[in-house]
């Protein structure tokens, strides 16, 4: 291991949001790592390789076979049913592994694998085209991710968001708007991505589309979904859809555009023996950027 990002799913992991899958599990899902053993034609000894979430799928199921590996009945988690990154050494399966592009250091690729990934496939749940009005609810690892990817599509983007920090640094990057979580994007937005683990971001979320616009939840888990009113909100032919895992291709093609527009995320680093302190850190909302975890 040579780095390893730090996730809100291994905050719920860890804290008993998501069922246990096992009795102790390392977490961790966003690797970046050198192969030391097992080396195969594609990927010999000294390979700089990624590893994600989806640490491995059946092959066989219903999903698999149509294209959405993403949702196979049998998956494997990296970092949740089998152990992950916060660790000096991680076992991964040979065809669940991202050889990495060169232009990018360990410690600023590691929030790619998760967070830059599904970000990605965020937008592609919510079916961004270019040149549209994007709302980003929540601005953490991901959603500053998604942001430069947006930008090279010329969309303009919403971000709304607690935390002066957040805004700061949605400022920072170039913006088109940056409200508070209760202040509403003002315009009507044709797509909106949440990032937060709150039903009540998802229904501010839908409250700022447009007639057939699309809300995509980005989010293992969330602390409930809230009655809402269906004439107001979600008739009109508007969306809420979630954001599931991730496939190998959303994988490939997100670490082609991260190379191509120079994508470098924000980091925080903690040494190994801080893990902890890394988490806790993300809990109280308190990275700008993405935490990493280096060895
Ligand atoms: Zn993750
Ligand atoms: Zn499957």
């Amino acid at each position: 291991m040579r780095a390893c990002g730090v996730c809100r799913t291994d905050l719920h992991i860890v804290e008993g949001e998501l069922p246990p899958r096992r009795r102790a599990v390392v977490p961790g899902h966003q690797i970046v790592g050198e192969v030391v053993e097992g080396a195969t034609a594609l990927l010999p000894v000294g390979t700089r390789v990624g590893v994600s979430w989806i640490g491995g799928v059946d092959g066989t199921c219903w999903y698999c076979s149509h294209g959405a590996e993403n949702l196979c009945d049998a998956p494997t988690f990296t970092g949740y049913s089998i152990d992950g990154g916060y660790a000096e050494y991680v076992l991964a399966r040979s065809d669940f592994v991202f050889p990495l592009p060169s232009a990018l250091d360990d410690l600023h690729t590691a929030p790619l694998l998760c967070a830059g990934i599904i970000g990605f496939r965020s937008l592609r749940v919510a079916g961004v085209q270019a040149k549209e009005r994007v709302g980003l609810f929540g601005f953490g690892a991901s959603a500053h991710l998604a942001l430069p990817v947006l930008q090279a599509w010329d969309c303009s983007v919403y971000v709304s968001t607690r935390g002066a920090a957040h805004r700061a640094l949605a400022s920072s990057l170039g913006a088109t708007w940056v409200g508070t979580e209760r202040e509403k994007p003002p315009v009507p937005l044709d797509r909106a991505i949440t990032f937060a683990p709150s039903g009540d971001v998802v229904l501010a979320a839908l409250a700022s589309l447009r007639k057939g616009g699309v809300v995509a939840v980005n989010a293992i888990h969330l602390d409930r979904m809230p009655e809402f009113d269906y004439d107001t909100l979600l008739w009109g032919e508007r969306q809420i859809r979630s954001v599931t895992n991730m496939t190998r291709a959303d994988a490939n093609d997100f670490l082609r555009i991260a190379a191509e527009i120079r994508l470098v995320p924000e980091v925080t680093v903690f040494p190994l023996v801080r893990a902890n302190e890394a988490l806790l850190t993300l809990k109280n909302d308190a990275i700008s950027g993405a935490a990493v975890i280096a060895p």
